[in-house]
């Protein structure tokens, strides 16, 4: 086949191909790498992986983006490590199933990505005999998933760092709990603070030698593996489904179009988001404002007001946007209309549908779930489509017991993978929002 080479949205830096994309993650004109060609899955190749399992179907789809780089024995064993747990699609009415992606070690969806991200950078890495410093500034769940699935790596040590008082216990002991080659730093400031301190780390050039990197989603090896669950969904469902997808910074939402790109029979993306609707208000009006500073709706990771994708999303449908989210070409808004339908959902209608689907299915779906049920509401409300649709539930109940307790008077329990981590010992630094200070902090750690 032939190599698939990585453009840059903002189009000067040069092409590069996937592993070099991998290991730089933002491109040097601050772009974000695109693949050139999207490859095909042919209705041969989709037939063929109707009884497959999900790690088989990873490394399926993984292969198109990655085989002149790394062996199918070594992909092989990237998908089965990384993918050692469930994909549930519950079918909760006739033509609505819900797929959970919350099954993995950290119980959100950004496992999938995170835990694919990490393998394959280690295994580069070896290739390259290179080492890495990660850092990573989180309000929650990235830095859960990231420091979970980058636990134990040899080649690379990660510094992650959370505002202090702003997550909660649960999100803090499922990085704080781990240890060896993690690293985790309580910021006395917000989530802006930290992630001022690492990008003034970046920018430092006392700390060139360090190698440092990222594992933001920005990285196209976090997009690849969330191409997958569109595919398994569509072979478990077996026929033509619209998927809906809850949104912020609009990385799950690329990997739905890139499946379809690649031949998946998905009809239609019900793009959902919270009270953050510049994506809403773009495909309606065609102007683009991003919403700053974002507002804070209690599906808490989808409090974009400029989601970094965007700039992918425009790039797939002709059009160019630069990293401060100015548009140079605008894109076929034909095509993207004809593909999907995006509609903002408030905090009010989240909780209403939080309860409304527990009454009504016996189901208990959390508030990101519920901001795409909603959606999907709306969408066949406005269209009568009867095609079967895919809702995406990207995180476990339990993440969020206050919205659960207040509207439902439920205790969602806690999976085993999180219970383990809320037993064993902490261990973390405090600090002050410095940065001399955090600089200290990195050189000590490398
Ligand atoms: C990150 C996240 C989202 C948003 O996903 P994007 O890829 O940023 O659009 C939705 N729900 C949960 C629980 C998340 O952690």
């Amino acid at each position: 086949m032939q190599e698939i080479k990585f453009y840059s949205t903002n189009l000067i830096a040069k092409n590069v191909n996937v592993k070099e994309a991998v290991l730089k993650g933002l491109a040097e004109d601050k772009g974000l790498y695109m693949p050139d060609k999207i490859p095909a899955l042919t209705e041969k190749e989709l037939a063929e992986l109707k009884n497959a399992d999900y790690p088989e179907i990873a490394f399926a789809i993984l292969k198109k983006f990655l085989s002149n780089f790394v062996s199918d024995d070594e992909l092989k064993k990237i998908c089965d490590d990384a993918y050692d747990f469930p994909v549930p699609i519950e079918k909760i009415a006739d033509n609505i199933s819900i797929m959970r992606l919350d099954k993995g070690p950290t119980a959100a969806f950004k496992d999938f990505a995170a835990r694919a991200m990490a393998r394959l950078m280690e295994l580069f890495l070896e290739q390259e005999n290179k080492k890495l410093l990660i850092l990573t500034a989180t309000s929650g769940d990235t830095g859960s998933a990231v420091a979970n699935a980058f636990h134990g790596c040899e080649s690379i040590k990660l510094i992650v760092l959370f505002p202090e008082k702003e997550i909660t216990d649960r999100q803090r002991k499922l990085m704080t709990t781990l240890g060896d080659n993690i690293s985790v730093v309580a910021i006395d400031g917000k989530f802006d603070d930290c992630q001022a301190l690492v990008k003034d780390a970046f920018v430092d050039t006392d700390l060139t030698g360090l190698n440092l990197s990222s594992a933001n989603s920005i990285n196209f090896a976090r997009l690849m593996p969330q191409i997958v669950y569109y595919v398994y969904a569509y072979l478990k469902l077996d026929k033509e489904i619209n998927v809906c997808i809850p949104s912020g910074n609009f990385g799950n939402l690329m990997g739905g179009l890139i499946a379809k790109k690649m031949g998946v029979p998905i009809k239609k993306f019900i793009v959902a988001v919270n009270e953050n609707d510049e994506v809403a208000n773009f495909f309606k009006t065609q102007l683009y404002e991003k919403i700053e500073p974002s507002k804070n709706c209690i599906s808490n990771a989808m409090n974009v007001g400029h989601p970094s994708n965007l700039s992918r999303l425009i790039a797939l449908y002709g059009g160019i946007m630069d990293e401060k989210g100015s548009i140079k070409k605008m894109p076929d808004m034909e095509k993207i209309h004809r593909d999907m339908n995006c509609y903002s959902v408030s905090d009010e209608e989240t909780k209403q549908e939080i309860k409304s689907i527990y009454k009504k299915y016996g189901v208990i779906v959390e508030p990101h779930g519920a901001v795409g049920l909603k959606a999907m509401k709306n969408y066949i409300a406005e269209t009568s489509d009867s095609t079967p649709v895919v809702c995406v539930e990207t995180a476990d109940p339990a993440k969020f017991p206050e919205v659960i307790r207040e509207v439902i008077n439920i205790d969602p329990p806690l999976p085993e993978s999180m219970r383990e981590a809320m037993e064993k010992e902490e261990n973390y630094e405090k600090m002050a929002c410095d940065y001399e200070t955090f600089k200290k902090f990195i050189v000590s750690s490398s």
